[in-house]
Parts: structure tokens; sequence; C-alpha cells
């Protein structure tokens, strides 16, 4: 008799946004005739710079003939790219990362969500909250979670990331063993100054544990004091995995790419406490088990956007995408809403009016107005009495958005 794997059963009903669409299409079939403005998914809306493109034609025509054809690439990825991100990536900041430590794959979302099988199911973990729900429900799949009460998983330690925080979480006081961060964050926006990173990453190396840096929005940073990378951080490379996108900063939500990065340092011990095993050799060993490599054409299209006139394309359209932030920011700061975030990343995020509780604000905006955000709960327990909004669209969606929103808030 096959078993089922029941923690599968112990997750939330229903993902974020498949909740969020289910009311949205309610809303559209009794107001057929609101245009309704989507500020919640973090899905792009700019097409892919010029030159991915014409990278993409060239891999494409390579495809079609016989010499240079190419079938299964290597796993960790093609050297072209792995190169181009450890010369563009890592060296000016400082950084050197050795080729075989970039393992390039599918976008982050699978090696963030998979990378805790290379770790004993019985670790615990932390999260900042609220977050990135990937991480929480991954780790929820293998048990490793607890249940899931009254909006908590019971056995995950949350470090809360608020306005009364600043947004700063703190170092726990007792043992965790796998710790996920992600900066600049998904919801919050915000980001950790150099000092507060390096307490985590003294508390990893105190304690033996492993953080999981998600670096997705890195290109979105704008203040130099800023770290863009972990291992910006001494003794990162001992305590530490890095997870890089170009789905946000390339606009890649469709062609797929991203990397990992697993310092040759970075060991885990054994249950008996006898050996210390390397994370990158089992990693390796994971990926070509399960992972057939990421396809040619999208890797040469990431390959694109480390030339100078790659960086250019790209770097216009991140800027577009912060001036939407920009409008946001300011429009809803002059009708007196908190707004956080939105400087060194695309989301805002931003407290409900008079604490109400976000799935209702999210109806209010929603009826009031046509417009979509996010329920700051959906990311966590600390994302109650917040929303957030992407910068993601267009511009014009943007600005009737804010003309919206401050008709209906003055109104109020
Ligand atoms: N990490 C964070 C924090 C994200 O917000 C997202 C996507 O929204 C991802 C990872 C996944 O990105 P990808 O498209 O590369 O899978």
């Amino acid at each position: 008799m096959a078993l089922v794997n029941e923690h599968f059963l112990k997750l939330p009903g229903n993902y974020l946004f498949a909740d969020i669409a289910k009311r949205v299409n309610a809303f559209k079939v009794s107001h057929p005739k609101v245009k309704v403005i989507s500020l919640g998914i973090g899905d792009v809306t700019r097409p892919l710079a010029p030159v991915v493109i014409e990278a993409m034609h060239k891999a494409v025509d390579e495809m079609s003939n016989k010499a240079t054809f190419r079938g299964y690439g290597p796993e960790r990825g093609y050297d072209f790219l792995r190169e181009a991100i450890q010369k563009n990536d890592f060296l000016p900041r400082g950084i050197h990362i050795d080729l075989n430590e970039i393992f390039v794959n599918d976008g982050a979302k699978s090696d963030t969500g998979n990378i805790q099988e290379i770790l004993r199911w019985d670790n615990n973990i932390g999260v900042t909250d609220p977050i990135y729900p990937v991480y929480v429900d991954s780790n929820a799949m293998i048990g490793r979670a607890g249940v899931f009460e009254n909006g908590k998983w019971t056995d995950v330690t949350y470090f809360p990331c608020t306005a009364d925080n600043n947004f700063v979480p703190q170092i726990p006081d007792r043992h965790v063993d796998m710790i996920y961060l992600c900066y600049p964050n998904n919801p919050t926006g915000t980001v950790l100054p150099k000092e507060e990173l390096r307490k985590w990453v003294n508390f990893a190396l105190r304690n033996d544990s492993i953080l999981f840096y998600d670096a997705a929005y890195e290109a979105y940073i704008t203040d130099p004091e800023i770290p863009h990378s972990i291992y910006e951080i001494k003794g990162a490379r001992k305590c530490a995995i890095e997870f890089h996108s170009y789905s946000k900063t390339a606009g890649f939500t469709g062609v797929r790419c991203g990397y990992t990065i697993i310092p040759k340092e970075l060991t885990a011990v054994t249950v008996d406490g006898k050996q210390r095993v390397n994370l990158n050799q089992l990693w390796d060993r994971r990926q070509s088990t399960k992972f057939n490599g990421t396809s040619y054409i999208s890797q040469r299209a990431a390959e694109a956007i480390y030339t100078p006139e790659g960086k250019k394309q790209i770097q216009e359209t991140i800027d577009y995408y912060m001036e939407n932030a920009k409008i946001m920011r300011e429009t809803l700061s002059k009708l007196s809403y908190k707004v956080y975030g939105g400087v060194n990343a695309p989301y805002l995020w931003v407290k409900t009016p008079d604490g109400m509780d976000s799935w209702k604000f999210f109806e209010q905006l929603l009826y009031g107005c046509g417009v979509v955000c996010t329920p700051g709960v959906g990311f966590g327990p600390s994302g109650e009495g917040y929303f957030r909004l992407t910068s993601f669209g267009n511009r014009e969606d943007v600005r009737e958005a804010m003309r919206r929103i401050a008709e209906w808030s003055l109104k109020k």
C-alpha cells in the first residue's frame, strides 16, 4: 500500500497567490466594467533586453546546425556563464568564488526549495518573518516545520521584522541549525547593513549553523553601503549558501535561469559527530542525480547581460521599476500611509490604516478602487497589519492605481 507523505497535508490549503486570484476573479465577475490593476504579484512586465533577445536567437540558430548543436550541458552550468558570474558579480566586490562553487540553475525557486534536502530532516529552522513562503513550505514538506496552528508553524523559529524593530531581526538566544535570510527582502523591501549581517554570520559560526542567503533582489540595491552578497562578510564562506536569480535582475521569470553558490569550505557534521561532510560535493551529487542542467539558450541569454551593453540595458529596466517604486512611495506617504522599502528593492511594505487586518484591507482596496495588493499575513505572522505592493507594473497602471487610491483614501 502506497502511503502519502502526510507532511504535505499540513500545508495551508491554498498557495497565497492562488487565493488572491480566486478573490480577484470573484470581484471581476461581479464588476465586469472595472479594469483591475494588479500591484500584487511579483512578476515583471517589461520585455527582455535587446542583447538578451539577440543572444537567444543566436543560440537557437546554433541548435539548428549539426556542428554547433548542444545536447545535455554540464550540470553545474557552462563555463562561459560561470566565468561571467565570477568576474562580474563577485570579483569587483573583492570576493573570489571558484568556478566549481557556482551551480547554474533554472531560477532561485528550485534551489531555495530543494537545498534543505542535503541536511537531516530533524535540523531545526529559523526564518525572518515575514518571508518568501518557499523556505518554510519546502521544510514543512519534509516534516521539519511541525504543524501549522494559528498562522504559525510549531517547529519554526520566527525572527519578527516589523516597524517596531525597524525590520532588523534579532539574533536568537538559542540554537537554530538552518537560517533563511533574504536581502533585499521580499516582502518588506528592507535591507540589512553589514554590521547586522555580520551578527548572523558570527552566530552561524559559533553554533555550527548554516545560513541560506537569498540575494534574488541584489540588483535593486541603490545604497552603496549595503552588501550585495553575504560573502562580503568575513567568515561567511564557512557558513553560508547564497542564491541568485536573473528573474528580477533581467526579466527572466519566463526564461528561467539563476545560480547558487556553495563555498568549498562549507561543511555539516554527521549525526555521530565524527565526520564533517563537504556540502558543495553533496549538492553536486544531488544535482547530478535530479537535475540535468539549465537550457543552453537560457545560459547564453544570461551571459549576455554581463556585456557592457547588457549591463546598461538591464539597468534601464531596473531604473524604470524603481521610478515606479518612487511614485508609489511618494503618493502613499502624502496620503499618510506608513511606507517601508521601495528604495533598495522593488517592493513596498505598507501599514494598513488603523491596524486593519491585511485580508480585510485587501478586500477594501479591491472593492474600493479595483487595485490588487498582497496581504502581508500571507508572508508570515508578522506580516499581519501590512500589505505589499510591487513596482513591476506598467507606468500608466501605477499612476492610475495611485490616482484611484488617492481618490478613495480622501473620500473615506
Ligand atoms: N527568491 C525570492 C525572494 C523571490 O521573491 C523569488 C521570486 O519571486 C524567487 C526567489 C524565485 O525566483 P526565480 O524566478 O529565480 O525562481
